[in-house]
């Protein structure tokens, strides 16, 4: 197992030490407190404060590592509760004598021990945006250097091999984000394409997104490149388009922001905790210790997840869920309970109110970073798919239009340009005449993944109708803008398709505008509308300025 960062070693000891020193604190206050008990003198109210220092206690030992003193108020806690609910008959005196005993335990338990065990390298929850590297195995000169040019021109950075060892070699140097596979590659080794990827992959400590060159229809085969783990195939003869929407349809987590997680917690020490461990998997995470502020934190957070501790003083987790519940806005978002609550009908009717989720306290780094991440991936894709576009994945019409009017107050406020662009593919009718309309739909996909790829990530963009695109830049003057979106429309113009045996070109036309004082969003979607139709009107396969035409 790969050892922790030290960074994030560092910093769980100080917070294990941290914790051991209010440990200590409150294991001999509550020690002090039962030696002054004879069973007879303290309050159902009393005890039910003890209860609840001790299920806290339960849930914070056990998850810096003190797990004697964690099972000892766990087994306290639930005699005191079957207790007070009348499910055991009234004895304090085992109780007593636990929490008596618990400041010896101090010395029985190894924290540091129990963390070292349990703590290894989180997942990454997002790569840092940078343009991926895929390395190619092919023996076909030709081949190769045909799917790095389509590779480039989508910006990825490709290398090929033709060597099996020297591609294992170079993935040992650098992990590619891809590897694109000849399954009929043959080299002085001869041991074909899909067993150089087995070996690369068994050398990996995540496994890497394969692809191959080569579809095979014997099943023997295929399972044997879904154990290799070959994610998609790319057919005969290469088409850029497909090419590139493939490896979209794979990458894109890539380009996605960092996932973000909302824990609420009465425990602070817990939230440290946890936080660090989510933080250093990538996520966002912001942590609340009053229920009170959770929706008006979640307004503008905005988070994929809600992880929420069951047990808490004034409101518990279950019913904060219902809250949330009670906006449509947060119908979909997963919630989740992180609970040193073992008890499973306490389990079961917090996930019968409102919860998707029950994980206990201890859980290891690995297993929560696994848990909160596979909710939060599913949550944004299914947040994306009803937002986004089928056939391109782009925001569809209304979406995109929420964006940029949130994109254009925030410009204005902060002083800076915003730019707009309406694009619109020239004569696009013809290619539906002549081809037929899946290849028009093809068409429309590779303008979107090119958008998609060579705008920046903080750039908005969707698909504002049939083959009518919206982008929106932010901090971009309209002549940077005329200058950005001019270079997407030379290399488009440069894309050839291939349909019905002809090989053919197509183009777009674009109109920009930069809003003025008085521009609302309509205003300002009108008048680059107005520059779009400029460009039609003056040829098509260009970029208009609103400069250019209020000259
Ligand atoms: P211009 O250069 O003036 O823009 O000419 P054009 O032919 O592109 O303009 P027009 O707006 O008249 O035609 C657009 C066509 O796009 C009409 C419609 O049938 C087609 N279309 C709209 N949505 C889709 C789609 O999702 N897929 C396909 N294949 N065609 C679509
Ligand atoms: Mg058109
Ligand atoms: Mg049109």
């Amino acid at each position: 197992m790969p050892t922790p960062t030290i960074d994030v070693a560092q910093k769980l000891a100080q917070m294990r030490r941290d914790y051991g020193v209010g440990l200590a604190r409150e294991l001999a206050d509550l020690a002090v407190w039962a030696q002054q008990q004879d069973s007879a003198n303290a309050s159902v109210d009393d005890w039910q404060q003890i209860r609840d220092r001790l299920h806290k206690l339960a849930g914070g030992a056990s998850t810096f590592g003190y797990l004697e003193i964690g099972n000892s108020c766990r087994a306290s806690e639930r005699e005191l509760d079957a207790m007070l609910c009348g499910r055991a008959p009234v004895d304090y005196a085992s109780v007593i004598a636990r929490v008596a005993a618990l400041p010896d335990l101090l010395g029985d338990d190894d924290p540091a021990e129990a963390e070292a065990a349990a703590v290894t390298e989180p997942q990454p929850g997002v790569v840092e945006a940078h343009e991926p590297l895929i390395y190619i195995l092919e023996d076909e000169p030709e081949t190769g250097a045909q799917l790095i040019r389509i590779l480039e021109s989508f910006d990825y950075r490709a290398e090929m091999f033709d060597d099996g060892q020297m591609l294992r070699a170079a993935c040992r140097r650098q992990r590619p984000d891809a590897l694109i596979l000849d399954l009929h590659f043959a080299d002085a080794s001869e041991i074909g394409g899909l067993a150089v990827g087995e070996a690369i992959q068994a050398e990996m400590d995540k496994p890497l997104p394969l692809f191959a060159t080569e579809q095979s229809s014997e099943f023997a085969m295929q399972l044997r490149a879904v154990r290799a783990g070959v994610v998609g195939f790319m057919a005969q003869p290469l088409e850029p388009v497909r090419v590139a929407g493939l490896l979209e349809s794979h990458m894109r987590a890539h380009r996605a922001t960092p996932l973000r997680v909302l824990m609420v917690d009465d425990d602070q020490a817990m939230l440290d905790y946890h936080r660090l461990v989510l933080e250093s998997a990538g996520f966002t995470v912001k942590t609340l210790s009053a229920p009170e502020q959770t929706l008006a934190v979640m307004e503008h957070f905005s988070p994929d997840v809600l992880v929420l501790d069951v047990r808490m003083p004034r409101c518990s987790g279950p019913e904060l869920a219902q809250m949330v519940r009670y906006h449509a806005r947060w119908l979909q978002m997963p919630i989740m309970y992180l609970s040193a609550t073992e008890d499973a009908n306490a389990q079961l009717e917090a996930m019968t109110k409102a919860g998707d989720d029950f994980l206990i306290k201890p859980i290891t780094p690995n297993a929560f970073v696994a848990a909160v991440q596979a909710r939060a991936r599913r949550a944004r894709e299914l947040s994306a798919a009803l937002s986004r576009d089928s056939l391109t994945g782009l925001l569809k019409h209304a979406d995109i239009k929420e964006r940029v009017a949130s994109a254009m107050s925030q410009a204005r406020r902060r002083g800076e340009p915003i730019a707009l662009v309406m694009l619109d593919i020239d004569f696009f009718k013809r290619v539906n005449d002549t081809y037929g309309h899946l290849v028009g739909d093809e068409v429309i996909r590779a303008l979107a993944n090119l958008l998609r790829r060579r705008l920046r990530t903080s750039d908005l963009l969707g698909r504002y109708g049939g083959e009518e695109f919206v982008v929106a830049l932010p901090g971009c003057s309209e002549a940077k803008a005329v200058e950005i979106i001019d270079e997407l429309r030379e290399s488009f113009a440069e894309f050839t398709f291939n349909a019905a045996g002809e090989s053919f070109t197509s183009s777009f036309s674009a109109g920009v505008k930069v809003p003025g004082e008085n521009d609302d969003l309509q205003a300002l979607i009108a008048a680059a509308d107005a520059c779009l139709y400029a460009a039609k009107n003056a040829g098509r396969n260009r970029v208009v300025g609103h400069s250019a035409i209020s000259a």
